[in-house]
Parts: structure tokens; sequence; C-alpha cells
């Protein structure tokens, strides 16, 4: 089977069951540079949208992919190495798979282009719509998504209420909590006022789970999620765990396929073998040589061994 350049998968999700993601944009492009994130910094922050990688390339890998994949797929994910929506061409995307597929298709992004129109617009025909919003507040905004320059926490609020009043399918929003950061009282407190004017279907509530991009981010204990599930009600449930921006690997030779989904984000060996569809044990065959390669290594992690690309 020919690699491909642009999908990975399926990844198994709590989210979204047994999905399929799309890359549009290439490592690493965001509007935000999340303290949190798991894929590393973001090299060029921006909120300039563009045909990042091309539409018709896209379209035909996965109609490639319809042809050649066996197993049920649960949705086609647009999401990937930073924020979907900087594509230009994410309408004609999601219009493409309409044409050539009934399954759903979901677009995983940080809501923050959702305050111009055309983005609007352009997500309307998405079946599930997973924005996150992790901050209400000016300064919490700025200390844990560090976003572009030209964007506001109110900018981003506004276009979230504006997309859910004309947009049809179903809104998830993920709220991710770091410790210390996102956390108090009084954030969680307007948190709960915003999300009830922005009305999302559900709400899902994530911690830091994978090594972050800032090594100081800590993550919120079980408990201390749970009395934020009940703080904000009924639609609130907990995803911990949940990969943003998931990846994995349809080739076959095992270690090419560490090497690339390392590339992505540090992963457990447990998360490995979830992405990978691998077991453990087979896994350890392989990690061991690559880690006496020195091509990779091992982090701790809130006590778990993480691997990553030796650096
Ligand atoms: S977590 Fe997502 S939104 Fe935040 S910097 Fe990483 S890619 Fe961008």
């Amino acid at each position: 089977m020919k690699p491909f350049k642009y999908l990975y998968g399926p990844v198994p999700s709590r989210r979204l069951g047994r999905s399929v993601g799309i890359d549009l944009v290439p490592f690493k492009i965001c509007t935000y540079n999340c303290i949190y994130c798991q894929i590393g910094k973001t090299t060029q922050k921006t909120l300039a949208r563009a045909e990042y990688v091309p539409v018709l390339e896209i379209l035909e890998e996965v109609n490639r992919f319809l042809k050649e994949e066996t197993s049920a797929i649960d949705y086609l994910s647009l999401a990937g190495s930073g924020e979907p929506t900087l594509h230009s061409g994410i309408r004609s995307i999601i219009e493409g798979i309409k044409k050539i597929t009934s399954i759903p298709v979901a677009v995983i992004t940080n809501g923050s282009l959702l305050y111009l129109e055309e983005v609007r617009q352009d997500l309307l025909e998405a079946d599930v719509v997973l924005p996150s919003l992790d901050a209400v507040s000016p300064e919490t905004f700025s200390k844990i998504n560090r976003p572009d320059e030209g964007l506001s926490v109110k900018k981003v609020i506004e276009g979230l209420e504006k997309f859910r009043k004309i947009y049809k399918g179903q809104i998830w929003l993920e709220i991710l909590f770091c410790r210390g950061v996102n956390d108090s009282e009084d954030e969680l407190s307007i948190m709960k006022e915003t999300i009830d004017r922005i009305q999302p279907d559900k709400i899902h509530l994530n911690t830091v789970v994978r090594p972050p991009s800032e090594k100081w981010v800590l993550p919120l204990h079980e408990t201390e999620m749970e009395k934020i599930r009940d703080f904000l009600g009924e639609k609130a449930e907990m995803i911990s765990g949940f990969n943003r921006h998931p990846s994995s690997a349809l080739e076959r030779d095992i270690k090419e396929e560490v090497l690339k989904i390392l590339k992505r984000r540090p992963l457990s060996i447990s998360d490995l073998s979830e992405g990978l569809g691998i077991p453990e044990e087979e896994l350890d065959r392989h990690l061991k040589p690559l880690t006496q390669e020195r091509k990779i290594q091992t982090r701790i992690f809130s006590g778990s061994v993480y691997y990553e690309i030796k650096s």
C-alpha cells in the first residue's frame, strides 16, 4: 500500500470512535502556541489563510483510502499538525468528501478563526465541530494559548456564539485544564457563563496527559476534574486522554511508523500500541533497537514513560 501524505489512522478515540485524521496544514502552523501543545512549539504563528496543501491531493487521498480500507470508520476528522481552519480550501474539502462518502466529517479546531464570517460559512457542512476554549479572561487566554497578536478572547468567544446561531450540526466544546493556569474559581465562573451563551451540545473536559510543549505545565487530578465537571453541569464530561491532534500511520514498516508518529509528539508505549494497532510486546522489540541506535529517547512525565525523537 502506497503511504498517505495527509491521512493518518484509523485512530481509536473516546470522542470520535475510529477516526481517520486529515492533516490540512504542515507542521506546525497555528494561530496559537499553547503551553500544553502535544505536538511541539508553533513555528509559524499566523492568521493568514491559504491553500497550505493542495485540495485536490487531499481529496484524491481520501478517495484512495476509502477504496483500500475495508474496516468501518466512524469519522473523517480534519485536524492534524496545526489549525485546520487556516486552510482556505476547507469548505471545498468538506464538500468534496461529502460527495464521495457518507462517513461523517468532524473538524477539530481551536475555534480562533470563527470570528471570520467566511470561516463560519466554510464549516456549515461538517457533521460535528470540536472547538476548544481554554480561557475566557484576556490574561489567562494569553498565558495558556499564546495567540497570534491579532486575536483577542472576546473575538474568539463572539465567533463561537455567532457560529452556534447558524450551525445545525453538533458542537462539542473542549476545555483543557492546566494546573494553576486556567483552573481558578474566577476563571471557571466566567467560563460557565460564557458556555451558557455559546450553547455547545457537549462540553469535553481534558487535562495534560502527554508531555506538553512547556515542561512546567502540569495536569489536574481526577478529583479536581470531577469537581469542575459537576460545576459545569450535565453537558460536561471528562475525556482526559483524548489527543487533540492524534496521529498514526498506515505503512507497515514498524520502525518507520514509530519514528513518524514520534515526530509529531512524544507517546507512551500504550499510546503507540493503540495508535498503530500493534501489541505492546511487539512494539517493545522495535523500541529497544531504536533507543540503542539513539534515534529515540525516553522521558518521564507524571510518572509515566514517554518515547520521543532523540534531541
Ligand atoms: S494545541 Fe492545537 S491549537 Fe494549541 S498550539 Fe497546538 S496545534 Fe495549535
